[in-house]
Protein backbone atom coordinates (compact mmCIF):
# COMPACT_ATOMS: atom_id res chain seq x y z
CA UNK A 1 0.00 0.00 0.00
CA UNK A 2 1.29 3.36 -0.81
CA UNK A 3 1.64 6.40 1.82
CA UNK A 4 -1.17 8.91 -0.04
CA UNK A 5 0.58 12.41 -0.67
CA UNK A 6 -1.19 15.51 0.08
CA UNK A 7 -2.36 16.19 -3.15
CA UNK A 8 -4.51 13.06 -3.26
CA UNK A 9 -6.07 13.94 -0.06
CA UNK A 10 -6.52 17.31 -1.58
CA UNK A 11 -7.68 16.30 -4.65
CA UNK A 12 -10.21 14.10 -2.75
CA UNK A 13 -12.03 16.94 -0.95
CA UNK A 14 -11.60 19.49 -3.56
CA UNK A 15 -12.78 16.79 -6.06
CA UNK A 16 -16.18 15.97 -4.04
CA UNK A 17 -16.86 19.85 -3.49
CA UNK A 18 -16.30 20.53 -7.16
CA UNK A 19 -18.44 17.99 -8.39
CA UNK A 20 -20.72 18.80 -6.06
CA UNK A 21 -20.90 22.52 -7.20
CA UNK A 22 -20.96 21.57 -10.48
CA UNK A 23 -23.72 19.51 -10.38
CA UNK A 24 -25.64 21.76 -8.10
CA UNK A 25 -27.38 23.87 -10.51
CA UNK A 26 -29.43 21.15 -12.53
CA UNK A 27 -30.00 18.92 -9.37
CA UNK A 28 -32.79 16.95 -10.52
CA UNK A 29 -32.88 18.01 -13.73
CA UNK A 30 -33.22 15.81 -17.18
CA UNK A 31 -30.30 14.27 -19.02
CA UNK A 32 -31.16 16.88 -21.91
CA UNK A 33 -30.55 19.74 -19.56
CA UNK A 34 -27.38 18.25 -17.94
CA UNK A 35 -25.96 17.74 -20.86
CA UNK A 36 -26.60 20.37 -22.06
CA UNK A 37 -24.77 22.76 -18.76
CA UNK A 38 -22.20 20.01 -18.66
CA UNK A 39 -20.96 20.24 -22.54
CA UNK A 40 -21.74 23.41 -23.52
CA UNK A 41 -20.83 25.72 -20.34
CA UNK A 42 -19.03 23.36 -17.65
CA UNK A 43 -16.67 21.84 -20.37
CA UNK A 44 -15.55 25.85 -21.25
CA UNK A 45 -15.38 26.24 -17.93
CA UNK A 46 -13.01 23.28 -17.34
CA UNK A 47 -10.89 24.04 -20.23
CA UNK A 48 -9.54 27.69 -18.90
CA UNK A 49 -12.62 30.21 -19.42
CA UNK A 50 -13.52 32.07 -16.33
CA UNK A 51 -17.36 30.97 -15.40
CA UNK A 52 -20.15 34.12 -15.60
CA UNK A 53 -20.45 34.15 -11.78
CA UNK A 54 -24.33 33.97 -12.14
CA UNK A 55 -24.45 30.98 -14.03
CA UNK A 56 -21.59 29.22 -11.29
CA UNK A 57 -21.50 30.37 -8.13
CA UNK A 58 -18.69 28.11 -6.29
CA UNK A 59 -21.26 26.86 -4.10
CA UNK A 60 -21.19 23.11 -3.38
CA UNK A 61 -24.27 21.67 -0.89
CA UNK A 62 -25.24 19.17 1.59
CA UNK A 63 -22.74 16.25 0.47
CA UNK A 64 -19.88 18.46 0.80
CA UNK A 65 -20.67 20.28 3.43
CA UNK A 66 -21.57 17.17 5.62
CA UNK A 67 -18.00 15.11 4.48
CA UNK A 68 -16.47 18.43 5.21
CA UNK A 69 -17.72 18.50 8.82
CA UNK A 70 -17.22 15.08 9.24
CA UNK A 71 -13.66 14.96 8.30
CA UNK A 72 -13.21 18.21 10.35
CA UNK A 73 -14.54 16.48 13.38
CA UNK A 74 -12.44 13.21 13.36
CA UNK A 75 -9.52 15.73 13.01
CA UNK A 76 -10.64 17.54 16.19
CA UNK A 77 -11.36 14.71 17.73
CA UNK A 78 -8.33 12.32 16.57
CA UNK A 79 -11.22 9.74 15.56
CA UNK A 80 -14.48 9.28 14.55
CA UNK A 81 -16.81 10.62 17.79
CA UNK A 82 -20.76 10.42 16.78
CA UNK A 83 -21.94 12.41 18.99
CA UNK A 84 -19.78 15.58 18.00
CA UNK A 85 -20.48 14.30 14.60
CA UNK A 86 -24.13 14.19 15.45
CA UNK A 87 -23.77 18.21 16.86
CA UNK A 88 -22.54 19.13 13.89
CA UNK A 89 -25.48 17.73 11.73
CA UNK A 90 -27.78 18.72 14.09
CA UNK A 91 -26.16 22.85 14.27
CA UNK A 92 -26.19 22.93 9.95
CA UNK A 93 -29.95 22.24 9.79
CA UNK A 94 -30.47 24.21 13.52
CA UNK A 95 -28.57 27.44 11.75
CA UNK A 96 -30.30 26.80 8.42
CA UNK A 97 -26.52 26.78 6.99
CA UNK A 98 -27.53 23.60 4.74
CA UNK A 99 -28.03 23.70 1.21
CA UNK A 100 -29.97 20.81 -0.97
CA UNK A 101 -31.24 18.82 2.08
CA UNK A 102 -32.19 15.30 1.98
CA UNK A 103 -35.96 13.90 3.68
CA UNK A 104 -33.71 11.37 6.28
CA UNK A 105 -31.13 13.48 6.98
CA UNK A 106 -33.32 16.79 7.75
CA UNK A 107 -35.14 14.19 9.87
CA UNK A 108 -32.72 13.01 11.98
CA UNK A 109 -31.43 16.65 12.42
CA UNK A 110 -34.58 17.45 13.95
CA UNK A 111 -34.59 14.40 15.88
CA UNK A 112 -31.96 15.35 17.17
CA UNK A 113 -32.67 18.81 18.13
CA UNK A 114 -35.33 17.95 20.68
CA UNK A 115 -32.76 15.86 22.56
CA UNK A 116 -33.08 12.29 20.50
CA UNK A 117 -29.65 10.25 21.35
CA UNK A 118 -27.54 9.84 17.54
CA UNK A 119 -28.31 6.18 18.75
CA UNK A 120 -31.96 6.45 18.15
CA UNK A 121 -32.02 9.62 15.46
CA UNK A 122 -31.59 7.99 11.97
CA UNK A 123 -34.69 7.20 9.85
CA UNK A 124 -35.62 3.93 9.47
CA UNK A 125 -35.50 1.37 6.59
CA UNK A 126 -36.96 1.14 4.02
CA UNK A 127 -35.98 4.74 3.46
CA UNK A 128 -32.74 4.00 1.61
CA UNK A 129 -31.13 7.00 0.00
CA UNK A 130 -27.86 8.36 -0.61
CA UNK A 131 -27.06 10.89 2.33
CA UNK A 132 -24.42 8.44 4.28
CA UNK A 133 -22.52 7.44 0.99
CA UNK A 134 -22.55 11.16 0.02
CA UNK A 135 -20.86 12.29 2.61
CA UNK A 136 -18.47 8.80 3.34
CA UNK A 137 -15.23 10.32 1.44
CA UNK A 138 -13.89 11.59 4.68
CA UNK A 139 -14.01 8.34 6.28
CA UNK A 140 -11.84 6.93 3.71
CA UNK A 141 -9.11 9.78 4.12
CA UNK A 142 -8.99 9.53 7.57
CA UNK A 143 -8.80 5.22 7.80
CA UNK A 144 -7.19 4.64 4.31
CA UNK A 145 -4.55 2.35 6.74
CA UNK A 146 -7.25 0.39 8.54
CA UNK A 147 -9.97 -1.63 6.58
CA UNK A 148 -11.90 -2.77 9.69
CA UNK A 149 -11.87 0.23 11.51
CA UNK A 150 -12.82 2.42 7.86
CA UNK A 151 -16.11 -0.31 7.78
CA UNK A 152 -17.13 0.49 11.17
CA UNK A 153 -17.12 3.96 11.33
CA UNK A 154 -18.50 4.78 7.41
CA UNK A 155 -21.62 2.42 9.25
CA UNK A 156 -21.88 4.28 12.37
CA UNK A 157 -21.74 7.82 10.50
CA UNK A 158 -24.36 6.74 8.67
CA UNK A 159 -26.39 5.41 11.10
CA UNK A 160 -26.92 8.99 12.74
CA UNK A 161 -29.13 9.44 9.95
CA UNK A 162 -30.08 5.84 8.08
CA UNK A 163 -30.69 2.85 9.53
CA UNK A 164 -31.44 0.57 6.28
CA UNK A 165 -28.16 -1.59 5.51
CA UNK A 166 -28.15 -0.73 2.44
CA UNK A 167 -27.37 3.03 3.56
CA UNK A 168 -24.31 1.50 5.56
CA UNK A 169 -23.03 -0.61 2.52
CA UNK A 170 -23.28 2.62 0.26
CA UNK A 171 -21.09 4.84 3.25
CA UNK A 172 -18.72 1.57 3.17
CA UNK A 173 -18.35 1.66 -0.50
CA UNK A 174 -17.72 5.59 -1.21
CA UNK A 175 -15.14 5.32 1.92
CA UNK A 176 -13.61 1.92 0.09
CA UNK A 177 -13.07 3.32 -2.84
CA UNK A 178 -11.85 6.51 -1.27
CA UNK A 179 -9.10 4.70 0.65
CA UNK A 180 -8.60 2.59 -2.19
CA UNK A 181 -7.78 5.56 -5.15
CA UNK A 182 -5.94 7.15 -2.27
CA UNK A 183 -3.66 4.50 -2.23
CA UNK A 184 -2.94 3.79 -5.49
CA UNK A 185 -5.34 0.75 -5.39
CA UNK A 186 -7.85 1.98 -8.26
CA UNK A 187 -5.39 0.63 -10.82
CA UNK A 188 -6.32 -3.03 -10.90
CA UNK A 189 -10.06 -2.31 -11.82
CA UNK A 190 -11.09 -6.06 -10.69
CA UNK A 191 -9.28 -6.20 -7.07
CA UNK A 192 -10.97 -2.72 -6.36
CA UNK A 193 -14.54 -4.21 -7.34
CA UNK A 194 -14.17 -7.37 -5.41
CA UNK A 195 -12.16 -5.40 -2.06
CA UNK A 196 -15.09 -3.02 -1.91
CA UNK A 197 -17.77 -5.91 -2.62
CA UNK A 198 -16.08 -7.66 0.24
CA UNK A 199 -16.51 -5.06 2.44
CA UNK A 200 -19.70 -3.90 1.70
CA UNK A 201 -21.11 -7.47 2.42
CA UNK A 202 -20.64 -6.61 6.29
CA UNK A 203 -24.02 -5.23 5.80
CA UNK A 204 -26.02 -5.32 2.77
CA UNK A 205 -25.29 -8.95 0.93
CA UNK A 206 -27.65 -8.06 -2.22
CA UNK A 207 -25.93 -4.01 -2.66
CA UNK A 208 -22.29 -5.87 -2.32
CA UNK A 209 -23.00 -8.57 -5.40
CA UNK A 210 -24.51 -6.11 -7.27
CA UNK A 211 -21.27 -3.63 -6.91
CA UNK A 212 -19.88 -7.42 -8.42
CA UNK A 213 -22.04 -6.67 -11.31
CA UNK A 214 -20.45 -3.54 -12.36
CA UNK A 215 -16.79 -5.32 -13.54
CA UNK A 216 -19.14 -6.50 -16.46
CA UNK A 217 -21.10 -2.64 -16.99
CA UNK A 218 -18.09 -0.64 -17.11
CA UNK A 219 -17.58 -2.25 -20.24
CA UNK A 220 -20.61 -0.72 -21.13
CA UNK A 221 -20.81 2.77 -22.81
CA UNK A 222 -22.95 5.42 -20.04
CA UNK A 223 -26.39 4.95 -22.47
CA UNK A 224 -26.02 1.41 -22.35
CA UNK A 225 -24.90 1.33 -18.69
CA UNK A 226 -27.54 3.33 -17.55
CA UNK A 227 -30.26 1.01 -17.69
CA UNK A 228 -28.77 -1.65 -15.74
CA UNK A 229 -27.57 1.04 -12.74
CA UNK A 230 -30.64 2.70 -12.45
CA UNK A 231 -32.93 -0.20 -11.97
CA UNK A 232 -30.38 -2.09 -9.72
CA UNK A 233 -32.09 -2.87 -6.57
CA UNK A 234 -35.85 -2.16 -7.67
CA UNK A 235 -38.42 -4.22 -7.59
CA UNK A 236 -39.72 -4.36 -11.17
CA UNK A 237 -42.22 -2.25 -11.13
CA UNK A 238 -40.80 0.35 -9.29
CA UNK A 239 -41.54 4.35 -10.48
CA UNK A 240 -39.53 7.05 -8.64
CA UNK A 241 -40.35 9.42 -11.19
CA UNK A 242 -36.40 10.37 -11.24
CA UNK A 243 -34.85 11.39 -14.62
CA UNK A 244 -31.39 9.87 -14.60
CA UNK A 245 -30.17 8.47 -11.56
CA UNK A 246 -32.64 9.11 -8.35
CA UNK A 247 -31.05 9.28 -4.93
CA UNK A 248 -31.80 5.87 -3.87
CA UNK A 249 -28.13 4.80 -2.73
CA UNK A 250 -28.07 1.65 -5.05
CA UNK A 251 -28.26 3.45 -8.07
CA UNK A 252 -26.05 6.41 -7.29
CA UNK A 253 -23.57 4.67 -5.27
CA UNK A 254 -23.10 2.74 -8.75
CA UNK A 255 -22.97 5.06 -11.26
CA UNK A 256 -20.62 6.85 -9.29
CA UNK A 257 -18.98 4.39 -9.21
CA UNK A 258 -18.93 2.82 -12.91
CA UNK A 259 -18.48 6.90 -13.62
CA UNK A 260 -14.94 7.18 -12.20
CA UNK A 261 -14.11 3.32 -12.99
CA UNK A 262 -14.72 4.01 -16.90
CA UNK A 263 -12.79 7.01 -16.88
CA UNK A 264 -10.24 6.41 -14.03
CA UNK A 265 -7.66 8.97 -15.23
CA UNK A 266 -9.71 11.68 -16.01
CA UNK A 267 -11.25 13.94 -13.31
CA UNK A 268 -13.28 15.69 -16.00
CA UNK A 269 -14.10 12.87 -18.25
CA UNK A 270 -15.31 11.02 -14.92
CA UNK A 271 -17.65 13.40 -13.37
CA UNK A 272 -19.29 15.06 -16.93
CA UNK A 273 -20.48 11.06 -17.03
CA UNK A 274 -21.45 10.99 -13.44
CA UNK A 275 -23.58 14.32 -14.53
CA UNK A 276 -24.19 14.47 -17.67
CA UNK A 277 -27.08 11.93 -17.65
CA UNK A 278 -29.55 13.72 -14.99
CA UNK A 279 -31.32 12.91 -11.90
CA UNK A 280 -29.36 13.90 -8.25
CA UNK A 281 -26.74 15.23 -9.99
CA UNK A 282 -25.01 16.82 -7.37
CA UNK A 283 -24.61 13.56 -5.60
CA UNK A 284 -23.31 11.50 -8.08
CA UNK A 285 -20.95 14.50 -9.11
CA UNK A 286 -19.66 14.97 -5.45
CA UNK A 287 -18.93 11.21 -4.78
CA UNK A 288 -17.48 10.37 -8.51
CA UNK A 289 -15.61 13.77 -7.63
CA UNK A 290 -14.08 12.74 -4.17
CA UNK A 291 -12.89 9.23 -5.70
CA UNK A 292 -11.75 10.62 -8.88
CA UNK A 293 -9.75 13.22 -7.11
CA UNK A 294 -8.39 11.05 -4.70
CA UNK A 295 -7.10 8.75 -7.56
CA UNK A 296 -5.91 11.81 -9.87
CA UNK A 297 -4.83 14.12 -6.96
CA UNK A 298 -5.16 18.17 -7.50
CA UNK A 299 -3.35 18.87 -10.15
CA UNK A 300 -6.23 16.88 -12.48
CA UNK A 301 -8.84 20.08 -10.80
CA UNK A 302 -8.70 23.56 -12.86
CA UNK A 303 -7.44 25.76 -10.05
CA UNK A 304 -9.04 28.77 -11.49
CA UNK A 305 -12.45 26.57 -10.54
CA UNK A 306 -11.51 24.96 -7.12
CA UNK A 307 -10.36 28.89 -6.12
CA UNK A 308 -14.15 30.25 -6.81
CA UNK A 309 -15.40 26.72 -4.43
CA UNK A 310 -17.08 28.10 -1.59
CA UNK A 311 -19.81 27.69 1.11
CA UNK A 312 -21.72 30.98 1.52
CA UNK A 313 -18.63 32.96 0.65
CA UNK A 314 -16.90 30.72 3.57
CA UNK A 315 -14.42 27.43 3.56
CA UNK A 316 -12.97 28.05 0.00
CA UNK A 317 -10.13 26.71 -1.76
CA UNK A 318 -7.91 28.23 1.35
CA UNK A 319 -9.83 26.70 3.79
CA UNK A 320 -10.29 23.31 1.92
CA UNK A 321 -6.68 22.17 1.73
CA UNK A 322 -5.65 23.31 4.75
CA UNK A 323 -7.95 20.67 6.36
CA UNK A 324 -7.19 18.00 3.62
CA UNK A 325 -3.50 18.63 4.46
CA UNK A 326 -4.18 18.62 8.36
CA UNK A 327 -5.55 14.88 7.81
CA UNK A 328 -2.80 13.85 5.54
CA UNK A 329 0.31 15.36 8.30
CA UNK A 330 -2.20 13.43 11.23
CA UNK A 331 -2.25 10.29 9.27
CA UNK A 332 1.12 10.27 7.51
CA UNK A 333 3.94 11.84 9.96
MG1 LIG B 1 -26.68 18.04 -2.37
Amino acid sequence: MLKPSKTKFRGCLLGQCLGDALGFPIEGRDENDCSSFIFNKAKHWFDGFEPNRIEWSGQYTDDSQLARELLESMIEKGGFDPKDYAERIEAIFRENRIVGQGLATAKAARNLARGVSWKRSGEPPPSAGNGTAMRAAPVGMFHYDDAEEMIKVAHTQGWITHKDTRCSAGSVAIAGATAMALTGQAEDTDAFIENIAKWMAYYDDEFSKLTLALKDWILLPPHKALAPISRAGKSPDYVDGWPGISPFVISSVLWSLYSFLRYKDSYWDAISTAVSIGGDVDTTGAMTGAVAGAHNGEEALPKHLTKLLNDRGIWGYEELTALADKCHEIKTS
